[in-house]
């Protein structure tokens, strides 16, 4: 099965190989602030760009932070972490499967604002401060 993924402008496409082995909401303040908040995770070896690296534009911050953003620089899409590691992290926001899977985790949830409402019937966990 092939699972296509795109940026907002459709310049960025991309497709897995595998259905995401894990979906997970976090709620931290730089996933909020990028506009991604769910990602699915896929093996590396499962995720292929099929157009518009031109357009990826990559947010390295400083340590101890390691999770890296990339975007479209033409529309501005978060589209996650895809290729730094063993590990694709896909923003969910990009997936074109329907349905969209729903998240398996929550992390950094004590930090959600009021509007970020976590379903009573999905666990979350996670520590505070989440900076
Ligand atoms: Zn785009
Ligand atoms: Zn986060």
């Amino acid at each position: 099965m092939t699972i296509k993924g795109s940026c907002c402008c459709g310049g960025v496409r991309f497709e897995l190989f595998e259905p995401p082995a894990m979906v997970g909401a976090c709620h931290c303040s730089r996933c909020r602030k990028v506009g991604s908040t769910v990602y699915a995770y896929v093996r590396a070896e499962a995720f292929h760009w099929v157009a518009g690296r031109h357009l990826l534009v990559r947010y390295r911050p400083k340590p101890p932070f390691s999770f890296n953003r990339v975007f479209c620089k033409r529309c501005g899409a978060s589209l996650g972490d895809p290729d730094s590691g063993r590990v694709a992290a896909i923003a969910a926001n990009c997936l074109d499967m329907q349905p969209s899977p729903s998240p398996d985790f929550h992390e950094y949830a004590p930090d959600a604002p009021a509007w970020d409402v976590i379903p009573e019937t999905e666990r979350p966990y996670g520590r505070p401060n989440g900076e």
